[in-house]
């Protein structure tokens, strides 16, 4: 027949593969006896590192600096650095982060007294720094003594020019370096004190351990720390920046995440393969969004980050016509790196908990966001407030503004000031939230609740139970609250997150 054609090669390309994104598909319920609570969420993330909760901050200029990711990794989960530093930043927040949770505060940050000192001078002094007890330390920095506020106040009522050396406890009990938390509790007990000076063999101060620091410790029982005990970290490094990867890793950075919008370059590879083998510390490459992708990496990547296209933010699909819809995506990477043992982390277009959800039932170890995070108190910025409603400012790596402040190569721009960038992002305004840590209860307790409807009482048996349906617009519809007005949101339910 005259219309009939044989299809030729450019009619043939759009015979096209269905790819799928979170609205697409719900987990399908199965019969369980797995009581949410009860579902372990630990997973690892890295070759080399687990965490208890399988969550990881993203690498922007807007969501993770060293607080908010000291927050993740006392919650459980880890922070991963942005880029947009120089690279001394990177080091000093990666050591503000280590230092976070230390069982021995080191000396420079030890508040301490002299003996000549006046008891109102040290009273004054103390409170400035909100610390209740300090070390007496001579000239030499050796240890003379301890002065809290309980030997202080009957001095101040008696007389307020009366030193330091006459109120201060002088058979202080100190302890070496090396011991470790059960050891010091120990020693606070026996001795009925609150604090133990830390001191070298010459009796001079290296530190200070207090009975505060380690019950404050014991509260984060999910914490992600490393075999010192000390808070894990992620950092960002640009595809080419050995230099940040040298400096981040002698900083004892425990992942390094290869920051690059599209990693399935051979460029990229090439220095990625040389980035691992020159450090110690894991090193997760991405993104990516396919099964070639990935296996161009499982041989030397401790980990690999799926998303092209799905961040909230992020316009690189309507600006260059590319990208993967993520469920899909995530699970192509997955068939591939399960093979190979390496860990999945779905980066990306989490709206909601069970979108974590549905991105570790197709295959993902843990997922990384943005925008869910950018809105709490521990992100950067400043609390804004716009018709009564109060925002943070939430803005894409590639935005012109993020760029400008340096993170052009993730979209390997060459920077150059004269031309203009092509933004792959936009910037914007996000919710304001309350804190991190309760944010990320509301996720992990619904992915632990997702767990339960599919009878997985582990990650891994998750991944293997679960099995999906499609949803068409309806079922899309007839899923989130409908034919009402919402008159209070709920805090895991934002008809903004819409
Ligand atoms: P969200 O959780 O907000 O949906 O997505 C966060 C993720 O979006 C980041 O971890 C990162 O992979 C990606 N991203 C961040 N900024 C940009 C951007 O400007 N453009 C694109 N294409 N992706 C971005």
């Amino acid at each position: 027949m005259a219309n009939e054609h044989p299809d030729g090669q450019f009619s043939q390309k759009l015979r096209v593969p269905e790819a799928l994104t979170f609205d697409d598909v719900l987990l399908r319920p199965r019969e369980s006896r797995v009581e949410p609570d009860d579902a372990d969420v630990s997973t690892q993330v890295s070759t080399n590192v687990t965490l208890n909760v399988p969550v990881l901050s993203a690498a922007m200029d807007t969501v993770t600096e060293a607080e908010l990711a000291v927050a993740m990794a006392r919650e459980g989960g880890l922070g991963v650095l942005h880029r947009n530093m120089d690279v001394s930043e990177t080091g000093a927040a990666i050591e503000q982060v280590k230092r976070a949770d230390e069982l021995v505060i080191r000396r420079e940050n030890v508040v301490t007294a002299t003996p000549d000192q006046t008891v109102s001078d040290v009273d004054a002094m103390m409170e400035r720094a909100s610390v209740s007890g300090a070390p007496v330390v001579d000239e030499d920095d050796k240890v003379l003594g301890i002065i809290s506020g309980t030997d202080i106040r009957p001095y101040l009522e008696v007389g307020e020019s009366d030193t330091v050396r006459e109120a201060m406890t002088d058979e202080v009990i100190t302890a070496p370096e090396d011991i470790d938390a059960r050891d010091a509790l120990e020693l606070m007990y026996e001795h009925k004190i609150e604090r133990v000076p830390i001191v070298d063999d010459d009796n001079h101060l290296v530190g200070l351990v207090t009975m505060q620091g380690i019950l404050a410790r014991r509260e984060h029982e999910n914490a992600a720390r490393d075999d010192d005990g000390r808070l894990r970290v992620g950092v960002a490094v640009g595809p080419f920046e050995a230099d940040r990867a040298t400096a981040a890793d002698d900083a004892d950075a425990d992942v390094l995440f290869i920051d690059c919008a599209h990693a399935h370059n051979q460029n990229v590879i090439e220095s990625a393969r040389e980035i691992q083998a020159a450090v110690d510390a894991d090193v997760v490459v991405g993104n990516v969004g396919t099964r070639e992708a990935a296996q161009e990496v499982v041989d030397f990547a401790d980990g690999v980050k799926v998303g092209i296209g799905p961040g909230s933010i992020c316009t690189t699909r309507v600006v260059t016509g590319a990208g993967m819809p993520q469920i899909t995506a995530v699970s192509e990477v997955a068939d591939v790196a399960v093979e190979h043992d390496v860990p999945v982390i779905a980066d990306g277009g989490i709206r909601y908990s069970g979108d974590a959800a549905k991105a570790i039932a197709a295959g993902a170890d843990a997922v990384m966001l943005g925008s869910y995070f950018a809105g709490t108190d521990e992100a950067p910025g400043r609390v804004i407030t716009m018709n009564g409603k109060r925002y943070k400012q939430y803005r894409g790596m590639g935005s012109v503004g993020a760029m400008q402040s340096g993170g052009g190569d993730r979209y390997l721009k060459e920077e150059d000031e004269d031309e203009e960038f092509v933004p792959e992002g936009v910037e914007a305004a996000t919710p304001y939230k309350g804190s991190l840590a309760s944010e990320l209860h509301q996720l992990v307790g619904g992915i632990q609740s997702g767990m339960g409807y599919v009878g997985a009482s582990t990650l891994p048996e998750f991944k293997e139970r679960a099995e999906f349906v499609r949803v068409s617009s309806a079922g899309q519809t007839e899923g989130h609250p409908h034919d009402v007005m919402i008159t209070d949101e709920a805090p895991n339910y934002s008809p903004q997150n819409e």
